[in-house]
């Protein structure tokens, strides 16, 4: 159904929608959320790097001897530079397990004029659901890490224009003509966890159940990505190209971020040169990417209360 978001339900200000975008994040945010990358592909083969089918599960922390140092010093150089790594409470594992661990909720920012057909939005919902997975599948069952597939639902689309989207049925929310600060289409900030971070959406209309955690903003022309507690922006273009594309590497680094991994643009931990979150170096989530994520979530997840076996 179509959502009318009238300018004055938008009165939650400038101040709540101006952090939407990419450059100016509120100052709680973590050191990722401000990250943009150049879309500079990766300079090195992925030969000899390992698939993330082959990395393998593990229901408890107990890295490859080769990974403790660098892991050591990834979280060491988290703890000193994140400013309120510990007092953040809307990482992408908090979204997850407000949702009781199984699903997160997406919207879909198409900021383009190029039509989208019903089965080209099924396929955008496929694709983020495939490449969230190459994440999350490695996370299932970890150290109190929930047991199911993390379910990818895309409840809203936004855009400027309703003959952009070209389909009649109510199966997604939409949002039209209804922008941010920046004049970029969102779906409404009443449903968004980024402006509800306690987890109640008193003002949105189809209450929790459309709640969005986290947006997949498509920018026509938008060169690398950025990424954080409110989603992944990365180019329209890029995006629908590389959708048959095993592994969208921009969207996985950015999704990265909204797990509070952080970029490596000054220093490459001991022994680990080539990894997804250091851009450029590599095209999948690699063991490496896997097992820091891991670590994310191991000094996160006693606020979870979760069941350790
Ligand atoms: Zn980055």
């Amino acid at each position: 159904m179509v959502i009318a978001v009238a300018a004055a339900a938008t009165g939650l200000g400038t101040a709540l929608t101006a952090p939407a975008t990419a450059a100016g994040l509120a100052p709680a945010a973590v050191q990722p959320e401000v990250t943009r990358e150049s879309s500079a592909a990766p300079q090195v083969a992925t030969a000899g790097r390992r698939a993330p089918s082959d990395i393998g599960t593990a229901a408890e922390w107990n890295p490859p001897a080769h990974l403790v140092q660098p892991l050591n010093e990834v979280w060491q150089h988290v703890e000193q530079t994140y400013p309120d790594l510990y007092g953040f409470r809307n990482y992408g594992w908090d979204q997850l397990m407000a949702n009781g661990g199984g699903y997160l909720n997406y919207c879909v920012r198409w900021e383009s004029d190029a039509p989208v057909s019903a089965q080209l939005r099924d396929q955008v919902h496929r694709v983020l659901q495939e490449q969230s997975d190459k994440w999350y599948d490695q996370l299932r069952g970890f150290d109190g890490f929930p047991q199911a597939r993390v379910q990818i639902n895309v409840v809203g689309w936004a855009t400027a224009n309703r003959s952009t989207f070209q389909w009649d049925d109510n199966s997604v929310d939409l949002y039209i003509g209804n922008p941010d600060g920046g004049g970029a289409p969102q779906c409404a900030p009443e449903c968004g966890r980024f402006f509800n971070q306690n987890g109640s959406y008193p003002r949105c209309p189809g209450g929790v159940a459309r709640h969005y955690d986290q947006s997949l903003w498509l920018t026509d022309g938008f060169g690398g990505g950025a990424g954080g507690d409110w989603g992944q922006r990365i180019g329209r273009e890029y995006f629908v190209g590389a959708m048959n594309q095993p592994d969208i590497h921009i969207l996985l680094h950015e999704i990265g971020h909204t797990l509070g991994l952080d970029d490596f643009y000054d220093w490459t931990p001991t022994g680990v040169p080539n990894f997804l979150m250091k851009a450029g170096s590599a095209s999948r989530v690699t063991e490496f990417d896997v097992w820091m994520a891991r670590d994310f979530w191991r000094h996160m997840k006693d606020r979870y209360n979760v069941q350790v076996v």
